[in-house]
């Protein structure tokens, strides 16, 4: 799997992003990230093959087995981007402020090891259904993600599976950061007080 389109998409020396990185941990992670851009939407990215497998959800992820949350499939994104709060600066792809929402890690149902688990999320992404059992900090227990027929090439829904992690209540009411406990708000004004202070030097 290849980051081209992702390193083509930005320029390294406007954005912080991350450019790379590597895994070197026992499971493989996943991460929401709450992307306030020009559009608000939670950016949903699975480890697999040493990047991040990316969908765009709109709505945000649902701990409702009734929401089914389209997602819209986009370009890998390095490992490193797992832990991406900031700030993407005007004028460069995906402006806005993004928090690290949820993370955690997650298994296919019924695999023993992490590259068995990635094996079956890439089986998955061929045959058009990814099952998952997410290990996070909001979102807990098993989802799966299902690629639609007819619609755009891209667009896959994520839905919540019937488990004792189910909840009535709307996940995205909790809107601080897994990482920081900062809101949206928080994280821009603190990226603001960075970019002055580096202007001034
Ligand atoms: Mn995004």
């Amino acid at each position: 799997m290849s980051l081209a389109k992702y390193k083509q998409k930005r320029k390294f020396d406007k954005t912080p992003e991350p450019v790379g990185g590597k895994s070197k941990a026992k499971f493989s992670i996943f991460v929401v990230q709450k992307h306030d851009a020009s559009r608000l939407h939670y950016d949903f990215r699975l480890e697999a093959g040493g990047v991040l497998k990316s969908w765009a959800v709109p709505k945000g992820p649902s701990m409702k087995t009734e929401d089914k949350r389209l997602a819209m499939m986009v370009e890998d994104h390095p490992y490193d981007y797992k832990d991406f709060e900031g700030m993407i600066p005007k004028g460069n792809y995906g402006a806005g402020t993004v928090m690290v929402w949820d993370f955690g890690n997650y298994l296919a149902p019924g695999a023993k090891s992490k590259i068995e688990s990635e094996k079956m999320v890439k089986a998955g992404l061929r045959k058009g259904e990814i099952k998952l059992v997410l290990n996070g900090k909001k979102l807990r227990g098993g989802f799966v993600l299902v690629h639609t027929k007819g619609q755009a090439d891209n667009a896959w829904l994520l839905i919540k599976e019937k488990d004792e992690f189910v909840s009535k209540a709307d996940a995205t009411k909790q809107d601080k950061s897994a990482k920081t406990k900062r809101s949206l708000g928080q994280i821009a004004k603190a990226e603001d007080k960075i970019w002055h202070s580096n202007r001034k030097k």
